[in-house]
């Protein structure tokens, strides 16, 4: 049993790791879950929202009653309006409007002000994240959270996900794997893993469509194919990329991921969208590595990002996933 805690912004961070059964049998070895949907704002983003906001604080950039503005595929959004509400701030969020529904109907309701602007790539003055980043300039009062290249992003999970990963698992572990939106998670999480131990492999899982993997495999930042996956699949080093512990990294498909958001759901009970499929189809991929290299029962841990209920309208709606061309769970109708 936890104690009390003092405040709702202490409820961020400190959640479960779980034993993933499934995925444990595929791999050959025991395979954990962080479980960042149990975070207030149901997403692993609520860390990150948490410190890049304290930050601000602490440099003087926010002040009383001011605002945040932050360009996002909606996770960090959600965290950042719920730490603002808590401590009085207001928040403006820039976000694609081929983003899910609940997510903005969330945003919404926690009351924040939503800008939708159309998916474009990044280098058109149009995209979120420089939209974000005018509107923050234009705004009296206003900081930009710019998560991709605020490295408290990262520290969030140096100083937070890193050491509670290592206690749940009594400094018992091999690997960890995760994919990269900004990168906050997986860099932090690997620089903060391998300062307890330099052994542990941190792998980078990448969603088809984005250019980390081969960036890490060959040195060349080329994205191959696409991904309906919503908050991963990165094409440039961000600031809190640069400098990653990455030793290792696997490509997954949708359909990979989607088979593990699949058996999660109906074997283990765990409703989950499909960046954490795709971590998970990632984890054991690195199990099985760290197996066939003759690690001695190796434990692997990765990051359940968000929760499934937060993707009712597409993942989890047979003519959404009829119109993407990918496999409908079969219960379904
Ligand atoms: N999964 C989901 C659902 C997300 O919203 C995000 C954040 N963009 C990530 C994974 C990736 O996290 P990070 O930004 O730390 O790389």
């Amino acid at each position: 049993m936890t104690l009390a805690r003092a405040s709702s912004l202490d409820l961020i961070g400190n959640t479960p790791l779980v034993l993933l059964k499934g995925p444990s049998e595929a791999a050959g070895c025991e395979i954990y879950g962080k479980c960042e949907f149990a975070n207030p704002g149901a997403s692993v983003k609520d860390r990150a929202a948490l410190w890049i906001v304290r930050d601000a604080e602490k440099s003087g950039a926010l002040q009383p009653g001011g605002t945040i503005v932050e360009g996002t595929a909606g996770n960090t959004g959600i965290g950042l309006a719920l730490v603002a509400n808590a401590l009085g701030y207001k928040t403006i969020i820039v976000m694609p409007e081929t983003q899910s529904r609940e997510k903005m109907d969330t945003l919404r309701a926690l009351g924040a002000e939503l800008v939708l602007v159309p998916a474009a790539p990044f280098s058109n003055p149009g995209h979120f994240v420089h939209t974000s980043r005018r509107l923050a300039e234009e705004t009296e009062g206003a900081v930009w959270a710019n998560q991709f290249d605020n490295i408290a992003n990262r520290r969030a999970h140096i100083e937070s996900t890193a050491p509670e990963i290592w206690e749940q698992l009594e400094g018992r572990i091999d690997g960890f794997t995760c994919a990269a939106g900004t990168g906050g998670t997986i860099a932090g999480t690997g620089l903060g893993l391998k300062a307890f131990d330099e052994n542990i492999t941190i792998a980078l899982t990448d969603p088809h469509g984005a250019a980390l993997y081969n960036f890490y495999a060959h040195g060349e930042l080329k994205a191959e194919g696409n991904s309906v996956a919503e908050g991963i699949g990165q094409g440039r080093i961000t600031a809190n990329l640069d400098g990653a512990p990455i030793d290792t990294q696997f490509r997954i498909s949708d359909e990979e991921g989607l088979e593990w958001v699949r058996r999660l759901l109906s074997e283990e009970g765990l409703a989950l969208g499909l960046s954490s499929g795709i971590n998970v189809a990632g984890a054991v991929a690195l199990g099985r590595k760290l197996v066939a290299e003759g690690r001695a029962n190796p434990r692997v841990a990765t990051i359940l990002c968000d929760t499934g209920f937060r993707y009712l309208s597409t993942l989890y709606n047979r003519a959404w996933l009829e119109s993407k061309g990918l496999p409908v769970f079969p219960w379904l109708s």
